[in-house]
């Protein structure tokens, strides 16, 4: 390969990109990463896959088999009891739901103490008899167990652990496979583990614990085995599907007051939990606020089911990050502005459809930093390019107008400004303007240096260089911010004076002569000095309305000036035309 070919590809933008894209990359997981900064908005991004998900495909067939129990807030005005109710009312609502025969019955409600013995009892046969009831138990913040009382738990086909992780923004989206003792014994399984082992018959004492995944294995007579792969850190990441809205459910005042309601449980899964909002048992969850037993209804359905989220491995992780960040570098190095705009636009369209194909099939990723570094990355060359482009135009705009020698305006600069001035003074006429007689005038001098060809014969060209730069030094000084210097070529200049009338152009063309005149330049062990002549002519005055008129008077004036002697100021006058 040769080396210019070589060269053109280091300095393309296709090997700009690269080299972005792999710092870039470095940058995120190496260092930005490990610090978490990011961790909410990727969560909330996913969040909001949940909830597309949710609302554009149809509910699976597998939700068909649910049904809940509720204590609703209409249950807490018609139930002639306080809350929490007496476990009479809970052993009707079991044996209700029992001659409906249903699958499962499991009780999203803790009964830690024991109460009242004949209700006691009652309760405990209820369950006893009915043969598939799971019930809850809680960890309290203190780390303790609340299990159900003894006689209720020894009638029970299990009981299950309900609490669930909070998120740094108090969002529930996972929740512990298994919960240890101070002394690293397993001491329970969660509450939808325990109802999905019981409807599978998988016997939960034969769990297997690795680092990876637990199992429960089948045995005689059960179904399948159950599988769950960690999340991360031992946890379990909820897949949600549901909304309470989606689920049939049965209010239990009707339930107690209506037994003809229990043939809706045939078959069914049937989940018991309270829905009203002054009994707290809510939480934000991807799909908004949801009941508790809904979260765990979720849970039980993804184990069932096997509908377990995974983790995307971080290669495509940070092979999805690099590839965005690539063409994203790429689009903005390589194209034009409104090109570039409108592929990012296309790329991260097609970029976030694709992490959602990811994300439906059960790929749980970062699908937030590709597009938010992305968009960074492509903003910052943008402006940088166009900031670039734009002090480039600047300093080219600049050189076009200017003379390189005295850093004047040049001729052509010169010609657009006595244009423009011209055109404001003929408006201002137009209006019948009322302004001041020199406001309404603009002046002309034409200078020209005094037998500079002896000059540059005499002490050489560079010296002459200097002599012209002294001029306009000297033409500097002597006028204001608004008047306009320019070089009008070789060893003649111009100078236009906007507001300025005819005697006041003259005493600034003769301020300039004398200054001139007075200032001294030594040439090695010389003493040179120099004049100049000056054409004076004003537009007004003089009725000259177009640019190459008052230039051409304002140059009879400084040939006038050269016949009468050099080292003058000359006010152009009519009778010079002839
Ligand atoms: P007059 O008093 O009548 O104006 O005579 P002059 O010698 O000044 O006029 P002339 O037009 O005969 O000569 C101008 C000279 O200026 C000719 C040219 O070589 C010289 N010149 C033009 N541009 C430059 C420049 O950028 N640098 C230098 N050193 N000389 C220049
Ligand atoms: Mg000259
Ligand atoms: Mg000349």
């Amino acid at each position: 390969m040769s080396k210019s070919i070589m060269r053109n590809f280091f300095y393309s933008s296709f090997s700009k990109a690269c080299v972005l894209s792999i710092f870039v990359s470095f940058i995120y997981f190496g260092i930005w990463e490990r610090f978490s900064i990011l961790d909410i908005p990727v969560l909330k991004i996913e969040d909001l896959f949940f909830k597309v998900r949710q609302s554009i495909l149809p509910l699976s067939p597998a939700f068909k088999k649910f049904i809940l129990v509720v204590v609703d807030d209409e249950s807490l005005k018609r139930i002639d009891e306080k809350w929490p109710f007496s476990r009479k009312t809970f052993a009707e609502m079991v044996n209700v739901i029992e001659t409906g025969n249903p699958r499962l019955i499991a009780l999203d409600f803790v009964f830690s103490r024991a109460g009242d013995p004949a209700d006691d009892f009652l309760f405990s046969e209820a369950v006893r008899n009915s043969g598939k009831v799971i019930l809850a138990s809680f960890v309290d913040s203190e780390g303790n167990y609340l299990l159900p009382f003894d006689e209720l738990r020894s009638a029970a086909k299990g009981c299950g652990v309900v609490n669930k992780l909070l998120d740094p923004d108090l969002f529930v989206r996972r929740a512990n496979l298994f919960y240890l003792s101070e002394k690293k014994q397993i001491v329970g399984w969660p509450w939808e583990l325990e109802a999905a082992a019981f409807l599978n018959g998988l016997d939960l004492s034969r769990t297997q614990l690795a680092e990876t995944f637990i199992r429960v294995p089948s045995h005689q007579g059960s179904e399948k085995e159950l599988k769950l792969n960690f999340y991360d850190h031992k946890m379990f990441k909820i897949n949600y599907r549901v909304r309470a809205s989606d689920i049939p459910q049965v209010p239990l005042w009707k339930l107690l007051n209506n037994s003809n309601l229990s043939s809706e449980f045939l078959g069914k899964i049937v989940l018991a939990g309270t829905t009203s909002q002054i009994l707290h048992d809510y939480y934000h969850t991807p799909l908004g606020l949801m009941p508790g037993v809904v979260v765990n209804l979720n849970m039980l359905e993804n184990f069932l089911e096997k509908d377990l989220l995974k983790r995307l491995p971080q290669v495509f992780n940070i092979l999805l990050f690099s590839l965005f960040i690539w063409f994203a570098s790429y689009f903005s190095l390589r194209y034009d502005i409104l090109r570039a705009v409108i592929f990012l636009i296309i790329l991260t369209v097609a970029g976030i459809l694709f992490c959602f194909f990811l994300f439906c099939v059960n790929f749980s990723g970062n699908y937030f930093a590709p597009f938010l570094f992305g968009s960074m990355i492509f903003l910052m060359i943008s402006l940088c390019r166009y900031g670039l482009l734009f002090f480039e135009n600047v300093r080219l705009r600049g050189k076009v107008v200017t003379d390189p020698l005295t850093g004047l305006f040049n001729r052509r600069a010169l010609e657009f400004h006595l244009d423009m001035e011209l055109e404001k003074l003929s408006k201002a006429g137009a209006q019948g303007s009322r302004k001041l007689d020199s406001l309404r005038e603009i002046s002309f001098l034409m200078i020209d240096i005094d037998n500079f060809k002896q000059i540059n014969d005499t002490y050489g060209h560079s010296f002459g260089d200097d002599v012209i730069k002294m001029v306009a030094y000297q033409m500097g000084i002597n006028t204001r911010a608004d008047d306009l210097v320019a070089r009008y070529g070789g060893e003649e200049f111009c100078i236009l004076l906007p507001h300025t009338n005819k005697q006041e152009a003259e005493i600034i063309g003769e301020k300039i002569r004398k200054g001139i005149e007075e200032q001294k330049v030594s040439y090695v062990n010389q003493i040179a000095s120099f004049t100049i002549s000056v054409g004076v002519a004003a537009s007004r005055t003089d009725n000259l309305p177009a640019p190459r008129a008052l230039i051409r008077a304002a140059d009879m004036a400084l040939y006038e000036a050269k016949r009468a002697g050099k080292n003058k100021v000359v006010l152009y006058r009519e009778s010079l035309r002839s």
